[in-house]
């Protein structure tokens, strides 16, 4: 007998049909003699569906109250799911977050879950019911309800399976696994089938939206066997680890792009010491989160520090940058909107110099001009205009011949 999460995303129980299906495979584990605890996400669009009323509402709506109003999307899935698991004859409980002791940081919209409290669960578990969970959000030390951010019922399913000692958590969505490129933008897209923590973390944090990145952090710390497969179809998906034995040829193995990057350069007159680390740490304190930072100091130019964020803290940053312009001693700032972000991710970069130039070159040859680079161990981004996204993803998919994995 194994203990397993199974996690199903928005399209996987978007209608009462889809549940059905979703009770019927869970009854198929638990014929097996499973133990099985079940996380699951709003149905279909509903959770863009009830941001576009918040927003109907108020421009900036209150964030407890939308954490409020987002969690009932959950809400309704598991029940639903219960009612369906009950009445084919499998015994089921569904929890919210806070009846599943999900304890998260007090942030809303974006918390971080620091402990879950099992007992509720494993008695549960013990009276032989399969455990039905909202994904996407939790309580903080107040009582509040908090959600995780978009996409966050990836990470429930993982925390709830790294403290419950799971054997293992399976992702059931959409597509049948992780490919090397998003399959609904790149049309020679391959299924990939492993990958590891390392990598899957790079391409989540660069844009790949299949997994939330802090679902694949928690698999990463806990050792969780981690996969990602199709609620249609029984193909086994891809598994995730630490160290990958299969396509072990591949330099590259995924391009991940993000779209509405913007960058900001503030520029001085005199010599920054110390200012670089406190226009950084000022941002973080508002909780803006600050990508790709360029500092050139040249002689006989004004020192300047050009840096990346995502359009929505755009105007956060530009008013804490106002507001604190005095402190931060900086004479200039512009920015450029209408950017991108387009990666390339693979561990074989390591071992691998000439990667990078490869990249450049392509890019040279598709006229795409470079904002801005990064690099790590095992990825390299550039900033581009993102009129230029796909043709850059498509172009760099065609030059690291991921089209070419057999599969
Ligand atoms: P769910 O609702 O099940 O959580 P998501 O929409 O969050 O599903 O994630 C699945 C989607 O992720 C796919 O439909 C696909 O378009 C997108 N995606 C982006 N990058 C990738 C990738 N590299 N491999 C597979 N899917 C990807
Ligand atoms: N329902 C939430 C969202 O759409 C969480 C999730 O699906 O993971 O972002
Ligand atoms: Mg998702």
């Amino acid at each position: 007998m194994s203990r397993i999460v199974m996690k199903f995303g928005g399209t996987s129980v978007g209608s009462t049909e889809r549940i059905r299906n979703v009770a019927k495979r869970i009854m198929g584990e638990t014929a097996k003699g499973h133990e099985i605890v079940v996380v699951v996400s709003a149905m279909g669009k509903t959770t863009d569906e009830l941001v576009r009323l918040a927003e109907d509402l108020s421009a900036e709506p209150s964030k407890r109250e939308m954490d409020m109003l987002l969690s009932t999307g959950e809400q309704v899935t598991i029940a639903l799911l219960t009612m369906a698991l009950i009445h084919m004859g499998q015994e089921a409980v569904s929890f919210t977050g806070w009846q599943a002791r999900i304890e998260t940081e007090s942030v809303h919209r974006n918390a971080r879950i620091e402990f879950i409290d099992t007992s509720r669960m494993e008695q549960a578990l013990k009276e032989g019911k399969v455990v039905v969970v909202a994904g996407f959000q939790g309580v903080d030390a107040a009582g509040e309800i908090t959600t995780l951010g978009r996409g966050g019922s990836d990470t429930t399913a993982v925390a709830i399976g790294a403290s419950l000692h799971a054997d293992q958590c399976d992702i059931y969505t959409d597509v049948d696994g992780v490919y090397t490129s998003d399959p609904r933008f790149v049309e020679g897209a391959r299924k990939l089938q492993e990958l590891s923590y390392d990598e899957m973390l790079e391409l989540a944090n660069l844009g790949a939206g299949v997994l939330h990145p802090r679902a694949v952090e928690f698999a990463k710390n806990f050792g969780m066997p981690l996969s990602v497969r199709s609620s249609l179809t029984e193909e086994p998906g891809t598994v995730l680890l630490e160290e990958p034995t299969m396509e072990k040829n591949l330099v590259v193995r995924g391009v991940a792009f993000e779209p509405e990057i913007v960058r900001l350069t503030i520029g001085y007159k005199v010599p920054f010491n110390g200012s670089l680390a406190k226009i950084f740490t000022t941002l973080a304190k508002h909780h803006v989160n600050v990508d790709i930072i360029v500092q050139s100091i040249m002689d006989g130019t004004q020192p300047s520090v050009s840096f990346s964020i995502k359009k929505v803290d755009f105007a956060e940053t530009i008013q804490v940058l106002e507001s604190n312009k005095d402190e931060l001693g900086y004479q200039s700032s512009n920015f450029e909107v209408g950017l991108s972000k387009v990666s390339i991710v693979g561990s074989g970069m390591v071992s691998n110099p000439g990667v990078a130039a490869q990249m450049f070159d392509r890019l040279r040859k598709e006229g795409i001009p470079v904002k801005m680079v990064s690099t790590s161990e095992i990825k390299v981004s550039v900033v581009i205009p993102e009129s230029d996204m796909m043709k850059a993803t498509n172009a760099l998919h065609d030059e690291f011949n991921l089209a070419s994995i057999r599969v």
